[in-house]
């Protein structure tokens, strides 16, 4: 199993403070919002012009079973290297792209080169790597989009099984009875499909009632208070217990120390994914790190 590695800081806070009033991570502090409505317009143009001029890029954050590590899993996050600002977090705009409907061809991109690069993986390593991705409600939305990742998918010989796709319960937002549909094309197909941020909203139970799902991710909201509240213990315990009821794995979101390690596993928890197990590597890192391992 991996080496466990030292705390890193970014976005990371501890004690009984950081359960309320945490930030989401960023790569850098620049908000659309913040930068005022002409700015904002300058930023959604650049948005719009980012894919053709190749300033994405993937990162893949490992997602290790417990307690053995398990066959290599990565979720893949978006990185935006913008000319002038850097690299900018996806909080920042993401939403915009949802709103103005640009995300369609941002996650397509993303769906195509997670799967691209998982298929490069397991060749190069001779292993069963899997990757996760994380899908908006707009997309999950659209069936022809849907339908070309299955195809997609079928054109290069990478099964479907080796991608998990990531959705939150804002897909609830879209008529329910289409979201089943699409769920259910997807399943078919082969996809793993997972619910990512458990615990951070309200209608995550909803979901869980009306879909038939193979994992649930729980919140960094919730593993960031184990460490000290037995109340949150207590509620990781029951939601765990539910979701393996229910037949679903349980991958325990944002580990950042130890503490936060061996009470997640001793909870019951499947799988983790955390600073504490590992930073987001770039592709070729997560290569390096395969060979190293074979
Ligand atoms: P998410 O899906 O919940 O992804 C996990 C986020 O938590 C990532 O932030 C990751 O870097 C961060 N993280 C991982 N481990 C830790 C930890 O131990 N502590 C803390 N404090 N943070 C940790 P990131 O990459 O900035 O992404 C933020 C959000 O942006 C994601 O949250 C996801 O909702 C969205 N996002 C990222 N990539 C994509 C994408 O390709 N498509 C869509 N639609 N959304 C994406
Ligand atoms: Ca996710
Ligand atoms: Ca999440």
């Amino acid at each position: 199993m991996r080496q466990p590695r030292p705390l890193a800081t970014r976005g990371a806070q501890r004690g009984p403070r950081a359960c309320a009033d945490a930030p989401r991570p960023r790569v850098c502090g620049v908000s659309a919002v913040a930068a005022g409505r002409g700015a904002q317009r300058g930023f959604e143009g650049e948005l719009g012009r980012a894919l053709q001029r190749g300033q994405f890029r993937l990162v893949y954050q490992p997602i290790l079973r417990m307690p053995d590590g398990g066959p290599p899993q990565f979720e893949a996050l978006l990185r935006w290297q913008h000319p002038r600002l850097g690299a900018v977090a996806p909080d920042s705009f993401i939403a915009l792209a949802e709103d103005n409907g640009q995300i369609l061809h941002i996650g397509d991109w993303v769906f195509r080169t997670a799967a691209d690069e998982c298929l490069r993986l397991r060749r190069a390593s001779g292993q069963p790597v899997r990757i996760a991705v994380n899908v908006s409600p707009l997309q999950l939305a659209s069936r022809s989009t849907l339908q070309l990742w299955v195809q997609y998918l079928q054109g290069i010989g990478l099964p479907a099984h080796a991608l998990t796709l990531e959705i939150t319960e804002r897909v609830m937002t879209q008529r329910p009875d289409q979201v089943a549909r699409h769920l259910r094309l997807l399943g078919d197909a082969g996809f793993r499909l997972a619910l990512d941020d458990f615990g951070s909203g309200y209608s995550n139970l909803a979901m869980l009632g009306q879909f038939q799902l193979d994992t649930l991710k729980l919140d960094r909201s919730l593993t960031r208070c184990l460490a000290h509240s037995e109340r949150h213990r207590t509620i990781t315990t029951s939601i765990v217990e539910m979701a393996h009821q229910l037949r679903m794995k349980v991958v325990a979101e944002g580990v950042e120390g130890p503490a936060e390690a061996t009470i997640t596993s001793d909870l019951g928890c499947d799988y983790a994914q955390g600073y504490w197990y590992g930073m987001p590597l770039s592709s070729a890192q997560v290569a390096q790190r395969l060979a190293d391992a074979a």
